[in-house]
């Protein structure tokens, strides 16, 4: 994700300062949702927990849904909302669970309710995702599968990530891999359309044609210049919903991409889409620590070398002064944690300022081939990219380039 709300970040801050140890972690939701006539959503979730010792555990959800019922087994458990934050109510349970246990959660939420600025209710674009809090999420739980069936009224489409299967009124959703997030859509006009090399669908409302045209040809040329710079990548299933809010907040998950135009598909839109399309080849790294820089400052540069060779040299450095002047601040990528406040300026500009710095030590042929091995060998930790460097770059400029990480 390039951007991030102010929410997520606070949501994080307080979970890692709250007394409440992390000791349950949800491995997958099984849902069953109901949607009336994109004004409500009836849903009824299983959620299957992993514990180790801990009694007490919360979770967040809208503070506009209500719970119907909470129980585990045919137990009624209870609760209390402790705390709202924005859009979400934090809810703690105190009881006793085994070690694996199944929780039932039954609730409405009112989607005409969606009071988050940033996905404003619009019934032409119904998007919900952990931001909105519509299913019960814990933002410290990030390996989590999912299947939901969705029944609709036909008129309406749900998409998401993962594997979609469409019956009448009936959609599937079921995703395996290690997820955070659930993001799902619902309109009645999707537009849909697709790259010309078909790996990245398309989904949009309201785009005039040219502009159908425009987000095809370029998206595919950012991917094709991946493709050539740094290999052919496996994820190649990606959606991309082109929403229209227009707000500053395009966000990433493996395989789904929200992308907002904030200027009509200009310089801005497509930087943040290049950020997003390079996510397809650095997406390895554990989202929860430092070391996520790996995926967002490998992204970034990704993107950074697509710009260099867009714009004019001058222009080029232009745009890296910014870069540079957080490549200036003395903290030290593994001395950040997420929830710091200079954690955006540190990956998203220090980070790719710091391999565009690397590149200029070793050159761009050698630069090329210790990406494509990172690509390559799926490096998720910086230990492991330290190891890989080697055999691309000198004593001093590996030891240089760890002296600024570390
Ligand atoms: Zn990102």
């Amino acid at each position: 994700m390039l951007r991030i709300l102010a929410l997520f970040f606070l949501i994080v801050s307080i979970a890692l300062n709250s007394e409440v140890a992390i000791a349950q972690k949800i491995t997958h939701y099984d849902g069953s949702i109901y949607i009336d006539s994109l004004k409500t959503l009836n849903a009824t979730f299983n959620v299957s927990y992993q514990n180790t010792h801990e009694k007490d555990f919360h979770f967040y959800l809208n503070k506009n849904a209500n719970i119907k019922q909470l129980k585990f087994g045919d137990q009624a458990v209870s609760y209390k909302v402790i705390d709202t934050i924005e859009d979400l109510k934090s809810i703690r349970i105190q009881n006793t669970f085994p070690s694996k246990y199944i929780l039932t959660i039954i609730y409405s939420y009112p989607l005409d309710k969606i009071e988050s600025a940033v996905f404003a209710y619009n019934p032409n674009w119904i998007e919900l995702s952990l931001y909105t809090g519509w299913f019960p999420v814990n933002i410290d739980d990030k390996n989590y599968s999912y299947y939901l069936k969705f029944h609709k009224p036909e008129e309406y489409e749900v998409i998401g990530n993962g594997v979609i299967k469409n019956e009448k009124s009936n959609v599937i959703i079921a995703n395996s891999n290690n997820h955070f997030d659930i993001p799902v859509i619902l309109s009645k006009e999707f537009q849909r359309f697709s790259s010309g090399n078909n790996r990245m669908k398309f989904y949009g409302t309201k785009l005039p044609k040219e502009k159908i045209n425009e987000i095809r040809v370029i998206s595919q040329s950012i991917y094709s210049f991946f493709e050539t710079w740094y290999g052919i990548t496996d994820s190649d299933n990606l959606i991309i919903a082109v929403n229209p809010f227009g707000h500053d907040m395009s966000y990433a998950r493996k395989g789904f991409i929200s992308l907002s135009l904030l200027d009509g598909f200009g310089p801005v839109d497509k930087k943040v889409l290049a950020h997003e399309i390079g996510h397809l080849w650095w997406q390895n790294a554990k989202v929860e620590g430092w070391e996520d820089w790996l995926n967002e400052s490998f992204a970034e540069f990704a993107e950074l070398k697509w710009i260099e060779n867009t714009l004019s040299k001058d222009a080029f450095q232009t745009l890296l002064k910014k870069y540079e002047d957080a490549y200036k601040k003395p903290i030290r990528i593994s001395q950040i944690t997420k929830s710091d406040n200079q954690w955006h300026s540190v990956a998203y500009f220090k980070g790719p300022y710091l391999l565009y710095k690397l590149e200029q030590n070793i050159g761009e042929e050698k630069m090329l081939l210790f990406l494509k091995d990172i690509h390559k060998r799926k490096v998720s930790t910086t230990e492991e990219m330290m190891t890989v460097l080697k055999e691309y770059a000198d004593e001093i400029s590996v030891n240089a380039f760890k002296a600024e990480v570390y």
